[in-house]
């Protein structure tokens, strides 16, 4: 069977998009340390933040979408107590 540029063309295309590793994931440490539990990253985003009764800040999710990174930029730059980091 002859080996065309088109049939090669073909099965690169056919990749899923994540085997490409084009994006790089972004994720987000809470420091229980520093919370004081204000609430503030969890009013601007509570998708991934949640606040136990204990007043700590707990991260929901490893797997941020990408629809939610401007939320989770801003509700870490508004916690007071700089309990929050970004891994990118
Ligand atoms: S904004 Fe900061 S201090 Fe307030 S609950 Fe969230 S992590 Fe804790």
């Amino acid at each position: 069977m002859p080996f065309t540029m088109r049939g090669r063309w073909r099965r690169h295309a056919s990749r899923p998009a994540i085997q490409r590793n084009w994006g790089v994931a972004m994720k987000v440490i809470a420091d229980s340390t520093m919370c004081e539990g204000n609430l503030e990253c969890l009013l601007i985003c509570p998708e991934v933040f949640a606040v136990s009764e204990d007043n700590q800040a707990k991260v929901l999710t490893d797997n941020i979408p990408t629809g939610l990174y401007d939320k989770v930029r801003l509700a870490v730059q508004a916690c007071p107590r700089a309990a929050l980091r970004i891994e990118e």
